[in-house]
């Protein structure tokens, strides 16, 4: 077996055993998803991945995942393509077009466009709202308290398929401050997005829905 794939599913069991442990301790917890963020590798690489059965897979460059998925996902349409980038409105177009997912939606203007585009092409994608969880400066996101207003905002005015929120932590040690208070504030959301290679295991115990994994399956990135 390819090695990605293996790695893929030494994570998958470690996930069920942490579920296990969890399940001992009372709590009762659904198997999150896995998106393998190929962002920077090639769909060679990826192949076996897709041939193994994984169909949820992460990129954070329009023009990147346009001329490695376009063509592939015309075959295989159950794919299910995951932005994860900033989102620059002028790649709004693109986005709808390629994406099933939008994990970074954090602004009027940004709404605005998609809802434009996916009225233009009828189709429906899902959205995360990006959530800046640590108030930093340099990070995209909506701020905690803001959250409200701007999903009634996507859900009423721009029609949007809002499933949850995502968040990208700062690397401290105490990411668990964050997870729990992702998960008071996703209130009656379905999913959250949280979660990559370095702290995934402690996502799940905060109910993360949709693990983003790159590093610990495809390796480092160059
Ligand atoms: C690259 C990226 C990931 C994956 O990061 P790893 O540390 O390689 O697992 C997850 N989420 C976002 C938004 C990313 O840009």
């Amino acid at each position: 077996m390819h090695e990605i794939v293996q790695r893929l599913i030494r994570i998958e069991n470690q996930i069920k055993e942490e579920i296990a442990k969890l399940s001992l301790r009372g709590f009762n917890i659904d198997i999150p998803k896995i998106i393998a963020v190929s962002k920077t590798f090639t769909l060679e690489v990826i192949m076996p991945l897709i041939e193994h059965g994984h169909l949820d897979f992460g990129e954070n460059k329009v023009q990147e995942a346009k001329n490695k998925w376009s063509e592939f996902k015309k075959k295989k349409p159950q794919l299910n393509l995951h932005f994860l980038g900033k989102l620059q409105t002028n790649k709004a177009k693109d986005v709808v077009k390629i994406f099933d997912y939008v994990h970074s939606l954090e602004s009027t203007k940004q709404a605005e466009i998609l809802s434009k585009y996916e009225t233009e092409y009828d189709k429906k994608l899902k959205y995360f709202i990006q959530v800046n969880i640590a108030h930093e400066k340099q990070k995209s996101g909506i701020d905690p308290k803001d959250i409200n207003n701007f999903l009634e905002l996507c859900k009423s005015k721009y029609n949007l398929n809002v499933i949850g929120l995502m968040c990208l932590p700062p690397y401290v040690d105490n990411t668990e401050k964050y997870f729990k208070e992702m998960l008071d504030l996703k209130i009656s959301l379905p999913e959250l997005s949280m979660g990559m290679s370095n702290d995934y295991i402690k996502a799940i115990s905060f109910k993360s829905t949709y693990l983003r994994i790159g590093t610990k399956i495809f390796g480092e990135r160059k």
